[in-house]
């Protein structure tokens, strides 16, 4: 009888925070809290809430959000959410207006990443799945857009590069749209190998020129199945994943490439999910034991979002094959 590695008996973590239900701060806006309660209640319908590690978490220092964002951003954000009008017209766009609790909401969601890293390599849990909101993949170093304001996967991977001295970090980010912030923050960062499958050309239309050396872009035409996801990922992604050789994996796990999203028109199901997932999963388990940080993005048709994110944390919950 094969006898599993300690680690593989680990828990999946379901990492989230106490503001997630708050309102945003754009009344008609599709980033709702109904997103959360909706893969919160389906998770537990399901009964895997009884197999998760729950872990409540607190702000992200401020000293690691100033490791992907500039000090004077974070300052005016702050501002901007204690009532401050000068600060408020840098916020000023629709997706990214600023309420009383967008700071603390923000600082929460990257603290759930940042807390997921340290029991990732504290092993009291095998990989994690933070299901937070505000969504992150769209802010910049300087500049908030698409209902993002601090980038949560950026700044865990740059947290767990500085906290546990790490040399190689992937960032895999499936959401339909770009993730132009996090493209921008590590944009020749030789630790951060950024792999992106995003619709296009489509919102937010900003890729860097060039195409940096340390990202694997991914565009694809509106209207493109689940299979040509499987394929990028197959043919493309798992042979340069397997060379470099993370010693963590992060996920920017957007939802919104499903065919029945209205902010994107890719046509992926949740069966693709439940594929890319234990794909992930079982690289994972072959470059570096399984550590995997998957951080909730996009997803605003509430009924795929909840079906696609509850399979996506049901493949990170089953225990990999020792290989
Ligand atoms: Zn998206």
């Amino acid at each position: 009888m094969t006898t599993l590695p300690d680690w593989m008996r680990l828990p999946t973590g379901f990492f989230t925070h106490q503001l997630v239900d708050r309102p945003n701060p754009l009344p008609e806006a599709p980033e709702t809290p109904e997103r959360f309660e909706a893969i919160e209640t389906r998770m537990i319908a399901g009964g895997l809430d009884r197999f998760v590690r729950r872990v409540d978490c607190g702000p992200a220092p401020r000293d690691v959000v100033l490791l992907a964002h500039d000090a004077d951003y974070v300052e005016a954000l702050e501002r901007a959410s204690d009532g401050d009008p000068e600060a408020q017209r840098r916020f000023s766009e629709p997706d990214t207006k600023v309420g009383p609790d967008t700071f603390r909401c923000a600082l929460a969601s990257a603290g759930a990443v940042v807390r997921a890293v340290d029991a990732l390599f504290e092993r009291s849990v095998r990989n994690a799945f933070c299901a937070v909101r505000p969504p992150g993949h769209h802010a910049s170093r300087g500049r908030a857009a698409g209902f993002c304001y601090l980038n949560n996967v950026a700044i865990g991977a740059l947290y767990a590069i500085r906290r546990f001295k790490l040399e190689r970090v992937a960032i895999i980010d499936f959401d339909a749209h770009h993730g132009d912030g996090t493209e921008e923050i590590v944009a020749g960062n030789p630790k951060i190998r950024f792999f992106s499958i995003f619709q296009w050309p489509f919102y937010p239309n900003r890729r860097m020129e060039p195409t940096p050396m340390n990202v694997e872009a991914a565009p694809v035409e509106a209207g493109a199945d689940g299979a040509v996801l499987r394929e990028i990922l197959e043919t493309d992604w798992l042979p340069k994943l397997e060379r470099f050789r993370p010693q963590l994996i992060f996920c920017s796990s957007g939802f919104d490439a499903h065919s029945e999203e209205p902010m994107a028109q890719l046509k992926a199901t949740e069966l693709d999910y439940a594929y890319l997932t234990r794909r992930l999963v079982e690289a994972a388990t072959v470059v570096c034991e399984g550590r995997l940080v998957s951080v909730l993005e996009g997803g605003y048709s509430i009924g795929s979002l909840a079906r696609s994110a509850v399979t996506h944390l049901q493949a990170l919950l089953r225990t990999p094959e020792p290989s």
